[in-house]
């Protein structure tokens, strides 16, 4: 993490106007019929759920899947909103959402994965939304790209949306994963650290898109100070209509939310805070020990490069290459590190590497 994390207090207001941390969102991933909505509506008034989201205009995919029941869903939810008291969520993916929704009084907008990855769309929705104060979320975009997410905000804020957040619900990969969308926590990290005063809500359900994967993504989200979570929730999670393997009944979800820890963002406790302060001196000695030593190392490949150009031998040795790793891979295991970590670093330092042996033979034919 390369800055301290905020801490809520210093979050956009609407946040802290909902008077719960972590700010719980839940309801099935689609509106089915009204008697499902006021169903599960119901039932989550008893977990300790602040907003009920249900989409009713979905994004498939691919065609043929259950696309959502349309603007009929609005009058379940505003239903669903006057019997139980709980604010109400929806998704918007073009300007005929967004006017439908702003004039159903829908408390809470949200923009999906796959609409954040288009600049033309977010801003078609931005337009539509000039000026609201509705509370606007916008989910990461499908692919790992930062900067897609941060333009969408940025599409936002100029059109004037204050109370906005953000929902991290992972990214897609062409590798398999046991996740149906990677988490890749440090993309939603280096995003906090361009925008700290936006709430940040994870979403475990997409993420994990199995449902016993939920709790412990849930507790790392938490642990990472994310300000709330997204469930998908359902009274029938194998028959829901959509994303049946990842949702969850309300009674699970309010045992989930017993489970989970919700960490503060510092202790007062003097001791707490001595302990903390030498082990984080400790910390930094460290890193400032591996930077020198990463320095030394890329001195020595410098070296090689030189003697590599004297005697016209290719830069990249693979054979070398994979001893290296190899053998650090297998070391690893002594240091307590994972492989994937290890072989990721290993990666990164043989690049730079080979940059700096680049720079040698092109300065010095
Ligand atoms: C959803 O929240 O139901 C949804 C479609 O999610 P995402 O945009 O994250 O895929
Ligand atoms: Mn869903």
């Amino acid at each position: 993490m390369s800055k301290p994390i905020i801490h809520q207090d210093t979050k956009l207001g609407w946040l802290k106007a909902m008077q719960q941390h972590p700010l719980m969102i839940a309801g099935p991933c689609s509106a089915e019929t009204e008697e499902q909505v006021l169903t599960i509506a119901h039932q989550l008034k008893d977990t300790t759920t602040t907003v009920f989201r249900a989409g009713i205009w979905k994004p498939r995919t691919r065609p043929g899947s259950f696309e959502g029941v349309g603007a009929v869903g609005l009058k379940w939810l505003q239903r669903a909103r006057e019997e139980t008291g709980l604010k109400i969520a929806v998704e918007v993916a073009n300007k005929a959402h967004v006017e439908q929704a702003l004039l159903a009084d829908i408390d809470v907008l949200w923009i999906g994965a796959r609409s954040t990855v288009s600049p033309f769309i977010v801003q078609e929705i931005a337009d539509a939304m000039n000026g609201t104060d509705k509370i606007v979320l916008v989910k990461n975009p499908v692919n790992p790209d930062v900067s897609l997410w941060m333009g969408a905000v940025e599409r936002l804020q100029k059109a004037n949306i204050k109370n906005l957040g953000v929902i991290h619900r992972g990214f897609s990969t062409y590798l398999k994963s046991k996740y149906r969308n990677n988490p890749e926590w440090q993309l939603a990290i280096d995003f906090q650290n361009h925008f700290p005063h936006l709430p940040l809500i994870l979403d475990p359900s997409h993420m994990g898109g199995r449902r016993d994967l939920i709790f412990d993504l849930s507790q790392t989200g938490l642990d990472l100070n994310y300000d709330g979570l997204m469930i998908e929730t359902h009274t029938d999670p194998d028959n829901a209509w959509s994303d049946a393997a990842q949702q969850i009944t309300p009674a699970t979800l309010k045992q989930l939310f017993k489970k989970l820890q919700v960490r503060s963002i510092d202790a007062d406790a003097a001791d707490f805070k001595i302990k903390i302060k030498n082990l984080r001196k400790q910390i930094d000695t460290i890193d400032s020990q591996i930077l020198s030593n990463l320095g030394s190392r890329m001195k020595i490949a410098d070296e090689i490069g030189r003697l590599k150009n004297e005697n016209n031998v290719a830069i990249l040795q693979m054979e070398r290459w994979n001893e290296v790793l190899e053998r650090m891979k297998t070391a690893s295991k002594n240091q307590n590190l994972s492989e994937e970590f290890i072989t990721e670093l290993f990666k990164a330092i043989h690049q730079e590497s080979i940059e700096h042996q680049h720079t040698i033979i092109k300065n010095k034919p």
